[in-house]
This record gives structure tokens, sequence and C-alpha cells, in this order.
């Protein structure tokens, strides 16, 4: 079946972003694939991390990581969002390491007497995860029916290396450390970095990195870190979609829902078979789409399944053209980050709320 839409995902970009990050770093690389891979697919895209050298998949939910495993993933998972009342057999059953921010969770996890694999996360001033209030009570705990392979934390202003709550939190960080080692427990993988830290931050880098956003080709940050491209990163999503009709319109005409656009001259508009059902933000000005070597910017509101295009009268678009929504931008078209900013939002979220009726193809960009 044709498609009407669909997200291009090359998995050559994904090889070398990871290449590129592990040689920043030097030590052994976690990718980050929870939330379906930031859009891109979680099987797939922790299937072409594993070949392409990451050491270790990072994913949030425990079913996140028994469907790596049971699609075949052989290198060590790491999941970090397990409440209490998790399924810790299941975890231990598939050999999928968890991590562990409370003593709650701790003491499930003991009670199974299985040498389940944990890593301790600790709160150094992100004030999200890992443990605050609890660690001088934590630190007199027994920890022989657990096997401590991993201590972690996650920073909160990793994109602003400037800011001094970053070594702040490295020294709170190392701290922490000190406090197990004062017990006895030397976790030997000790983890802070995302990718922010992992482009920026050396003396941050432990033993692994957990890397996101950058495997996925683009920056943490744009104003502060530079773009993909000052990074070395080649975006791995290429988003396209169909005009399902393009057509004349004369000056003066109001456009979508609420007429908050009005054609300003006569021209040719694109009906772009995709809407915020499908995670195009509805809020997004000033992006659009790339059609025949030229930008074609969003006139009126994004709607359920389709937004508005203006192609310019000169357009030789047709009905049933492919246009790139967005893309690595080398050819001129808009960008993640240039939707992230016409959205008011961060290139995460721009590519991780792709929907579901969106299908991924693993296959380079085409143009
Ligand atoms: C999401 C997440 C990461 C990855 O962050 P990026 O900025 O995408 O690199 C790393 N560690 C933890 C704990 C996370 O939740």
């Amino acid at each position: 079946m044709e498609h009407r839409a669909e997200a291009r995902i090359d998995s050559a970009a994904i090889a070398a972003n990871i290449s590129t990050l592990k040689s920043k770093s030097g030590v052994e690389l976690l990718a980050v694939v929870k939330a379906d891979a930031y859009g891109h697919g979680l099987i797939e895209t922790g299937l072409v991390a594993e070949k392409s050298g990451a050491d270790w998949l990072g994913v949030a939910l425990l079913e996140e990581a028994i469907a790596l495993r049971t699609h075949g993933v052989r290198i060590p998972i790491l999941a970090w969002l397990l409440p209490p009342g998790s399924d810790y057999r299941a975890a231990h059953k598939h050999d999928i390491d968890v991590a562990v921010a409370s003593i709650a969770v701790f003491n499930e996890i003991s009670a199974l007497k299985s040498q389940v694999r944990v890593h301790i996360e600790v709160d150094t001033g992100m004030t999200r995860g890992g443990f605050l209030d609890e660690w001088d009570e934590f630190l007199h705990l027994d920890f022989s029916q657990v096997d401590v392979v991993g201590i972690f934390s996650h920073f909160a202003r990793a994109d602003e290396p400037a800011e001094k709550q970053n070594s702040e939190q490295l020294t709170r960080f190392k701290k922490m450390v000190a406090d197990l080692a004062a017990i006895g427990i030397n976790p030997p993988i000790k983890h802070l970095s995302n990718s922010a830290a992992t482009l920026k931050n050396q003396e941050s880098v432990f033993d692994l990195v957990r890397t996101g956003i950058a495997m996925y080709g683009l920056s943490p940050d744009v104003k502060t870190l530079g773009s993909s491209n000052e990074l070395s990163l080649k975006p791995a999503m290429q988003l396209r979609a169909k005009l399902h009709l393009v057509k004349k319109v004369s000056a003066g005409q109001p456009v979508g829902y609420g007429a908050s656009a009005v054609t300003q001259k006569n021209t040719k508009l694109g009906i772009v078979a995709m809407g915020y059902a499908d995670g195009i933000p509805r809020i997004a000005q000033g992006a659009g789409v790339f059609h025949g070597g030229k930008r074609a910017p969003i006139i009126g509101r994004v709607s359920m399944d389709q937004f508005v295009v203006d192609l310019g009268a000169d357009s030789q678009a047709m009905s049933g053209d492919w246009v790139t929504v967005f893309g690595g931008g080398a050819h001129g078209e808009y960008t993640a980050d240039d939707w992230a900013t016409a959205s008011q939002t961060i290139n995460y979220e721009i590519v991780t709320r792709i929907g579901p009726r969106v299908p991924r193809i693993y296959a380079p960009h085409v143009y």
C-alpha cells in the first residue's frame, strides 16, 4: 500500500552518530531508546544501535526492555522507571538491569533473593528521580541479596555547560559514590552524562555515557551547543507526506479553522496529508514543507489530519506529490529544529510525538 506519510529513518546516520559519540567520550555508550526510540522505532533502532557498536541500551519502562529482549537484543539493557510493584522477576528472567531509587523498590528486589542487577539512582540536584531524603537510611540496608552493578544520576542543565549546577551535581555525585564505597559497595559502572554532557563536559564521562537525542543526530540545544552540523551529527529522521490536493486560490481567501490566516496574493496552496493526530503541533507557525527545491510555509492552523502550505503561484507541485516536512537541512528543507522553534518546543518533542499512524521506513532519505 502506498502511504500518505512516512518517517524515513537512516540507519547509517544512527551508526555514524554512535561512532562519533563513542570516539568523543572514549567510554562505553548506552543508546537511549525509550519512547519508541524518540519516535524512530524501538525495535529497529535498538537492533541498529546494537549492530553499530552501542554497548548498552537504555529505556524508561520494563515493557520496553522486555520487547527489546524478545526481539533478539543481546547487549545489556537498563530500565530506569520501575515503580514499586513492578515485575522484577520478569526483569531478572530477561536479564534486564533495573534502576533503584527508593527503599520500597530495593526491599522488593532484595526479597526475591535473586541477585537482580541494579543501578542505584541518586538525585544530585535535578530533584526528579533518585535517592535524596532516604539516602542515609538506604546506606544502612543489607545489600547481600542484590547485585549492585551501577550508580548513576542525571543532569538538569547539561545543555548550559557554563551553569554552576553542572559542577555542583558532579561534586554531589562523587560524594554519593564515596558514601557507597564507605560501606563497601563499589559499583563498577558509574554514569552521569546524557548527550549534552557527552558533547561538552568531559569531566562527567565516568564509565558509560547515556546518549539519546545526539544519537538521533539532533543537537540537545542549538543555541547553546550548536547545530547538528556543527556537532558533526547526522539527523536520522526525514518526515515526508503527500500533498493530497494542490489548488489555486486568489488573494484575500481565509484559510483553515478560525480563519487565522488570509492569502496575501493569488497563489497555489498545498494540502499536506498530516496533522496534529500525527504529531504536527497545532500551534506551529513559521515552519512548512520543502518541495521542488523550495520552502513552502504553513498557512493557517494545523488540523487533525492535514495542514495547508503556501506553495507560491509559480509552483509546479501537483496533487499527489511528496513533500519533506523536515529532514537534515542540507538541501534547504526545514529541520526538526525549525519545527521546534515554530512550535515553542524542543526537537525532542517534535520527533518523539510523530504518531503511530506514520509508518517508519528504514531507508536513506530521499529528495
Ligand atoms: C532520556 C534520558 C537520557 C538521554 O538524554 P538525552 O538528552 O536525549 O541524551 C539519559 N539518561 C536518562 C536517565 C534519561 O531519562
